[in-house]
């Protein structure tokens, strides 16, 4: 078997270790391009949201390295991820590609199927050894995303631009080999010195944004245009509503971010009290909570006909309006440039200053573009 996943984010550095341990043979697709894309909205339905367009994309070329198995997850609920692998399938194999197809289904489709897919994926191990390779790739997985919230945060605050990120990127790789447990946590403990001696001025007055919206877009830095690096870069501290392991764990107290689903569910409850699929609820409730927490804004990305988010972003407005909270959303799709992206968040980053500085009295916050 030669298995391959889709990117999205760091995915593929938990993947790959994954199946390090279980012992399989997989196939890491090339990163996410242009080409990639033009793939996917080739052969995807043209009224798909974009992440379905993207995650072909990634699948064909993988295949056409020599992969053979995809693995792609499976979901429940009223947003069309549900089906994605389903239509992935069709898709490719009529585009004429040969391959099998392995759906990881959530345990609360099915325990039993869980556990016979994840036995697919780890030949020859016991359900004992298959629990102990996934808390374990799963505990490194939370570190790569303790790593990324620091790096959100504080990238705004370094005194040489670069640093944080350049300083980022060595965390993961002294992340990357770490197998035990034990080496797990001396390489967390050294990456995060790595991260803490990047040189920062914590007096500097920056902004402080929230990043909501649909997953996948928030995930893909392909996708969003590597919109939080720009912001850092720009002197924009970032909090963000979605975190890899918080989404796909199976607890719902999301410990990287560190609100959990019943928490965001009750801030989102005077504008919105139900599940709607997707982030449509949380988007909501983390305008509300980051609008509480005195946030100077908050931006909101999702992909073109995504429903949950539309929802969301309907109520938007009213929460802006309550709070005197700034609200920028962005739809994203395949015909999105960066230059427009920038653009506007340019101007939404004046508008932020500005009301800042009309809040404290004459005194600017220090933008370093
Ligand atoms: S959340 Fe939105 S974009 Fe993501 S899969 Fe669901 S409908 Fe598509």
């Amino acid at each position: 078997m030669r298995a391959t996943f889709p990117h999205m984010g760091k995915l593929d550095m938990v993947m790959s270790d994954l199946f390090d341990r279980t012992g399989i043979g997989y196939i890491v697709p090339p990163r996410t391009t242009t080409k990639t894309l033009q793939l996917g909205v080739r052969y995807a339905p043209e009224f798909a949201c974009l992440p379905l367009k993207v995650t072909i994309g990634n699948f064909i070329e993988a295949l056409e390295a020599g992969a053979d198995t995809l693995l792609m997850a499976g979901g429940v609920g009223p947003c069309r991820f549900g089906y994605y692998a389903q239509i992935q399938e069709c898709v490719i194999k009529e585009a004429g590609y040969d391959f099998d197809m392995i759906i990881l289904e959530p345990p609360g489709a099915g325990y039993r199927l869980f556990i016979n897919t994840l036995k697919k994926l780890a030949p020859g191990k016991s359900i004992l050894e298959i629990w102990q390779i996934i808390k374990i790739g799963f505990g490194k997985a939370r570190v790569l995303d303790e790593l990324e919230k620091y790096a959100l945060k504080y990238r705004a605050y370094e005194v040489k631009r670069g640093d944080t990120t350049k300083a980022y990127k060595r965390a993961l790789e002294i992340m990357r080999p770490a197998i035990t447990a034990d080496e797990i946590a001396q390489a967390r403990e050294e990456a995060f010195l790595v991260l803490e001696a990047v040189e920062k001025d914590m007096q500097r007055p920056c902004l402080k944004m929230g990043i909501i919206g649909e997953f996948y877009v928030l995930l893909e830095p392909f996708v969003n245009f590597d919109i939080e690096e720009y912001l850092g870069n720009m002197g924009v501290s970032l909090e963000r509503s979605v975190y890899l392991t918080d989404w796909i764990g199976p607890s719902k107290e999301n410990p990287i971010m560190g609100i959990s689903d019943k928490e965001v569910a009750q801030a989102a409850k005077p504008y919105l009290n139900h599940f709607v699929g997707g982030e449509g609820l949380p988007s909501v409730g983390h305008t509300v909570i980051y609008a509480k927490e005195g946030f100077d804004g908050v931006l909101h990305l999702f992909p073109f006909t995504c429903m949950p988010d539309i929802i969301a972003k309907s109520i938007l407005p009213q929460i802006s309006r309550d709070f005197d909270l700034p609200t920028l959303s962005l739809v994203i799709d395949e015909q999105t440039g960066k230059a427009g992206v920038i653009t506007r968040l340019e101007a939404f980053i004046d508008l932020l200053a500005n009301k800042r500085k009309q809040k404290e009295f004459g005194k600017s916050p220090v933008l370093v573009g």
